[in-house]
């Protein structure tokens, strides 16, 4: 029966710090806290583990969108802003970011979730959360990439025909 309280207020815990609980609920937890030190100190010990957590990824996938844009601004521009496939690169890349930066958070927490009820290593949910979130970015600067290689591959083909024409 003890048994159950304990575990009752660990799920209620984990719950709290990830969707909410209702107000019961939370009474509830407080009133075993107070009284059962084994569980006060693993809530207080979870919460400044995802305190910890939450406190350091968000600068780095900042950098991270500063510096992906501007390596794709400038492959852009490298392969000539004239060109008509930029467009589609633009809508690649704006997404990617809208994306990245809108489900950050949400993709944090469920990570800080996994992390507090399962305890994997912070490193290991860091490159999770980050990997997850450059994915988009990488795919918009391969697509740069790619569609410089086709132009190159065009401009190319152009100036042989160019050459072989007789005058
Ligand atoms: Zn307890």
């Amino acid at each position: 029966m003890n048994e159950d309280l304990h575990q009752r207020a660990q799920r209620l815990q984990a719950e709290s710090l990830v969707e909410g609980i209702a107000a019961t609920d939370q009474a509830w937890l407080g009133q075993h806290l107070r009284e059962c030190a084994d569980c006060a100190r693993e809530a207080a010990a979870t919460q400044e583990a995802l305190q910890a957590l939450r406190g350091v990824p968000v600068a780095v996938p900042r950098d991270l969108v500063a510096r992906t844009q501007l390596r794709v601004r400038l492959r852009a521009q490298e392969a000539g802003e004239s060109s008509r496939g930029n467009m589609l690169l633009w809508i690649i890349t704006g997404a990617s970011w809208l994306l990245g930066v809108l489900s950050a958070p949400l993709v944090w927490r469920g990570f800080a979730w996994v992390g507090g009820q399962f305890g994997v290593p912070k490193l290991v949910l860091e490159m999770g959360f980050v990997l997850w979130w450059t994915v988009p970015a990488l795919l918009a600067v391969v697509a740069v990439l790619y569609q410089r290689t086709i132009a190159q591959g065009l401009a190319a083909q152009g100036l042989q025909r160019e050459t072989r024409t007789p005058h």
